[in-house]
């Protein structure tokens, strides 16, 4: 066997999410990734099967709480592509902004250039605009 496995920590959120602390997100995807035995794999279905077993062909685990960094088993659900492609468009294309972030960014327009709060929310520019100015639209993809 080659290198000891990292062991697994998070913590835990408002929402009841587990966001995982030991291990990056993928910086595209931002799904949280894991090397088990030489293999790099998505965290959220290695865990989902460490404790249901192995993941049915073609079917994906799916997070119930559209939160791509979490890792609660709980939060997790089988589901086929298009139930996948659903969820996602529910949630936006680029990234899951909570309704919470968005009322906060709404808000701290007023007292704060966009920039700023871009950097703050790690959204850009000109989602901070369109949301202040009520012209975002969470289900196309942002530019
Ligand atoms: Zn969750």
């Amino acid at each position: 066997m080659g290198r000891k496995p990292i062991p697994l920590a998070y913590r835990i959120d408002e929402n009841g999410c587990h966001i995982c602390t030991s291990h990056k997100p993928h910086v595209r995807d931002r799904y949280t990734q894991v090397n088990r035995g030489g293999k790099v794999q998505y965290m959220h279905r290695y865990l989902w099967e460490q404790i249901n077993g192995k993941i049915p062909d073609g079917m994906y685990v799916l997070h119930k709480c559209n939160n791509r960094a979490c890792i609660n088993p709980e939060h997790l659900y089988l589901g086929t592509h298009a139930q996948n492609m659903r969820d996602v468009a529910k949630s936006g294309v680029r990234q899951v902004i909570p309704d919470k972030v968005i009322e906060l960014i709404i808000e701290l327009r007023s007292v704060m250039p966009t920039r700023k709060i871009a950097r703050i929310y790690d959204v850009s520019q000109s989602t901070v605009s369109k949301l202040h100015n009520g012209t975002y639209n969470r289900l196309c993809q942002d530019t």
